[in-house]
């Protein structure tokens, strides 16, 4: 098997906070990601390499055993197929809340719910754990739209400052989980490429200390 270990990592929001973190634990690529089209990033360490994914994508990656290590949201997390992985390391960036959010003052009717999310199943988990019959929809974005359109009782979404719910006339209600970007890793390559893979997750746990 090759030595080479590949760390995938979510584009977008998460992997301007994940490079520095990675910078400060010594893994840096030879290039500038946001200036490239590339995919693929050779690092300072001769045996470490980069993926950007979309961030849906990183679990698959891992559970595949193609990419060793990855770096993902707990939401997605929580979506994805995960028997296959290990959650090593909470990087404790990127934090957020995953919440059902409604109408401002706006009761529930008092039937089966109708909720709207691309966080189907840990939405469906959720209200069956609450004992709350309803149904689920799945959307891709602009997830605010579909109470104001009555597509949806209730959403689960992310939210940070809670602006882009206040922004469509809608309020937060209650707290599902608190997310943060995990460090995950494939099992097999845990176990064959031990050797490897503990010294960088020493690195990375220093770094997270570090910031703490
Ligand atoms: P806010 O208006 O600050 O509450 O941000 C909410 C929007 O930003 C949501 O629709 C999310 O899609 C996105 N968002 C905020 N924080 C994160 C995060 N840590 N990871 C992914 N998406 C996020």
């Amino acid at each position: 098997m090759s030595e080479t270990l590949t760390i995938a990592l979510s584009k977008g929001r998460i992997l301007g906070e994940t490079l520095p973190l990675l910078e400060k634990a010594n893994i840096y690529p030879l290039e500038d990601i946001s200036k490239s089209r590339k995919l693929i990033f050779d690092t300072n360490h001769e045996h470490i390499k980069l993926v950007i994914l979309r961030a849906t994508d990183v679990p698959t990656y891992v559970e595949h055993g193609v990419a060793d290590f990855g770096v993902a949201g707990k939401d997605v997390l929580m979506e994805a197929n995960t028997k296959n992985l290990y959650e090593l390391l909470d990087l404790k960036i990127s934090k957020c809340r995953l919440m059902t959010a409604g109408v401002q003052g706006q009761e529930l009717p008092n039937r089966r719910l109708k909720v709207a999310s691309k966080f189907t199943k840990t939405a469906k988990a959720y209200f069956a754990e609450q004992g709350i019959q309803a149904d689920v929809i799945k959307l891709y974005g602009a997830m605010e739209l579909a109470p104001i359109m009555g597509l949806a009782d209730l959403i689960v979404d992310i939210v940070d400052t809670g602006n882009t719910l206040r922004a469509n006339g809608l309020e937060a209600r209650d707290l599902i989980a608190d997310i943060s970007t995990r460090l995950v890793v494939n099992k097999a390559a845990y176990k064959t490429k031990y050797e490897h893979i503990q010294p960088i997750l020493d690195m990375l746990n220093g770094a997270v200390s570090a910031e703490a």
